[in-house]
């Protein structure tokens, strides 16, 4: 079952030397969408030494817009296993249908479950038997009891590494891209056994907003963060306006540091 059954129940998934909802609070990154390897390569070093211990990269893309960047699919799986034997670092990234789970799970090390298919249960269930560790986002419109359904349905298809993702949800705001539902961190904290972790990004939507969010989500007891970074992020194929440069990652990290001590 997702929900606690005792105070001190906790699951903990192991990805490659990672285990995330352990000890340690792990930090993801990387760039929204897998665009050359260049860009990749060297995102991930810079992550790797600021601390990063997961890359992330979309190389299949839900945009949207149908007419907007939609990845590069195969070519760019491969650059993100080229870029983790490069770095080690552990890979993360989306599957969009289940007809491309077994090419993704061959590259990557955590299946990404985007917001937009928290409910494609088809998916879910093709992912979950896979035997990856599922990074499962919440829908943008998914109440908490929706989100742990859909955890739950990973569970019952006999994979246990299920990692919930609060990535901010739609309000009547419109300030900012989403709602970041800091609170849905604390609650999930609390009732469920499950890793939670925070994509500030997504959440924002800018690049300002992005450390803040990050700081509160250690704060509410999040596992980790997910962000995005790209070495000039202006020019990124997608999502430049919440994504870091190096510097802002390397200030975000650091602006961490006394919060994450005091978990
Ligand atoms: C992403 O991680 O780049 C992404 C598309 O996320 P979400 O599904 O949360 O929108
Ligand atoms: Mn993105």
């Amino acid at each position: 079952d997702v929900l606690k059954s005792t105070r001190r129940e906790q699951t903990v998934v192991p990805v490659l030397d990672v285990e995330i909802g352990g000890n340690e609070f792990i930090t993801m990154a990387g760039p929204c969408s897998v665009e050359t390897e260049f860009q990749l390569m060297a995102t991930a070093n810079h992550i790797r030494r600021a601390g990063a211990r997961i890359l992330r990269g979309g190389a299949f893309k839900p945009r949207s817009s149908p007419y907007a960047f939609q990845g590069l699919g195969l070519a760019g799986l491969k650059m993100l296993a080229r870029a983790r034997e490069e770095s080690g670092l552990a890979i993360v990234t989306e599957v969009m249908s289940e007809c491309d789970v077994p090419m993704v799970s061959e590259y990557a090390d955590i299946l990404q479950i985007g917001t937009r298919n928290m409910e494609n249960y088809a998916l879910l269930e093709a992912a979950a038997r896979s035997g990856r560790p599922i990074l499962l986002k919440r829908g943008m419109v998914a109440t908490i009891a929706d989100f742990l359904r859909a955890a739950q349905l990973i569970l019952d298809n006999g994979n246990p590494n299920v990692i919930l993702c609060e990535r901010g949800i739609r309000t009547f705001e419109t300030a900012m891209r989403n709602t970041f539902d800091v609170a849905a961190i604390a609650l999930l904290k609390q009732i469920s056994h499950l890793p939670v972790i925070a994509d500030p990004s997504h959440a924002a939507g800018v690049r300002d907003l992005v450390a803040p969010l990050s700081r509160v989500a250690v704060a509410a007891g999040a596992d980790g963060v997910i962000v995005e970074v790209h070495p000039n992020p202006d020019k990124a194929w997608s999502d430049a306006d919440q994504t870091l440069s190096f510097a802002e990652f390397d200030q975000m990290m650091e602006s961490l540091e006394p919060y994450i001590a005091l978990r």
